[in-house]
């Protein structure tokens, strides 16, 4: 099998390069190639019987445009091709600070969140870093910032996804600070514990849903397995080590999830007043930057929630909120002391939700 070269960094490149007996600068100049998306022939620096070597025995673009949808927005959604034949999704994001693109980190997702078309047909594997990396290099032009929000859940194929990051952030290569990546998670606690080590400071970006496990049960079976204060304790402490505010994002689901009983609870919850506050904590968040509803609890973190207005499913019989609904749920939030803003869709005039153009294309 071929090394896939995107997802080396620039350690283990400079090692490959040893032991196929180049000298260990030509590392440094095939990073900067790899992650341009260029192919081994399009390597001019390369001497001509070293590309030829790296062709045969390595892989230097592992993902290919398979079609590309222009939004009226100026973004865009891809499908991508891989080299087993995989088709996976993703998008471009036109702001006007930048273009960020949305990732995807699994073919397909097996968490089975009801109001999600990623994961209908399950998993069917984990993408590579050099995967990942390469839904960067072939776009061939500049990205600002990375958003791991596509396909899969980044913590269920956690090595590769921090492997990922780190090439990502070679300053020979993409050079992309962690500062401007954010990796969503639906909650896995252990995940979120462990990343908190890494020193990565990625934005966390949690997908809560919901205010209390029962709810969240209903429309994430992940809800089974982790509850949502120890979610809530774990992102408090990849606060405490990465400095980095958390995210929350709650997509608008009519009737399920919007009412402003679930944003009372919402707010309660991320104030730290969740039922497992530990005991003998301050009245006040230290940190709190809401506003100035009676904090008495738990501390809060600096957190910010991220309303999506659901795009539905035809698969399922989820509908998204009204604007109005959605609307009076920020209101809500607001009023209580949570920093919250909707979601702006960009590039959703091409089919809807995420995984829904893969899906239409299979
Ligand atoms: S929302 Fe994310 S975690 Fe949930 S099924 Fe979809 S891709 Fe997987």
């Amino acid at each position: 099998m071929k090394t896939e070269l995107p997802g080396l960094t620039l350690a283990e490149l400079t090692d490959l390069m040893k032991r196929m007996g180049f000298p260990a600068f030509r590392a440094k100049q095939l990073i900067k190639y790899l992650h341009e998306g260029a192919d081994f022939a399009d390597m001019p620096l390369l001497p001509k019987e070293m590309r030829g070597r790296l062709a045969e025995e390595c892989e230097a673009n592992t993902v290919t445009i398979h079609k590309e949808f222009p939004s009226a927005d100026g973004g865009a959604k891809y499908l991508y091709a891989l080299r087993d034949g995989s088709i996976i999704e993703g998008v471009r994001m036109r702001y006007s600070y930048g273009d960020t693109l949305c990732l995807s980190t699994q073919v397909g997702c097996r968490m089975g969140c009801a109001f999600c078309a990623s994961t209908l047909d399950g998993l069917a594997r984990n993408l590579t870093a050099g995967e990942m990396a390469g839904q960067i290099a072939c776009q061939k032009q500049p990205v600002g910032n990375v958003v791991l929000m596509g396909s899969g859940e980044p913590f269920d194929n956690y090595d590769e996804v921090v492997r990922f990051l780190r090439v990502i952030h070679e300053p020979l290569g993409l050079n992309i600070s962690m500062r401007r990546v954010s990796l969503s998670t639906c909650g896995l606690v252990p995940q979120m514990l462990r990343f908190a080590e890494e020193g990565l400071n990625v934005t966390l970006a949690v997908s809560l849903h919901a205010p209390n496990d029962d709810l969240r049960k209903t429309i994430m079976p992940i809800a089974e397995v982790y509850g949502v204060a120890d979610i809530i304790r774990a992102s408090r402490v990849y606060f405490n080590k990465s400095g980095r505010r958390i995210i929350f994002e709650y997509a608008l689901i009519k009737d399920v999830n919007d009412s402003d009983a679930c944003a009372a609870e919402l707010a309660i919850l991320l104030h730290g007043n969740h039922p497992a506050k530990s005991p003998g904590s301050p009245t006040k968040p230290q940190f709190w930057r809401g506003g100035s509803t009676d904090l008495s609890g738990t501390p809060g973190m600096p957190c910010h929630v991220n309303l999506i207005p659901l795009n539905g499913i035809p698969e399922r019989s989820l509908a998204g909120s009204s604007k109005n609904r959605v609307r009076a749920f920020e209101s809500k939030l607001t009023e209580l002391g949570i920093s919250a803003t909707v979601r702006r869709s960009l590039a959703d005039d091409v089919a809807g939700a995420c995984g829904q153009l893969r899906r239409a294309n299979l």
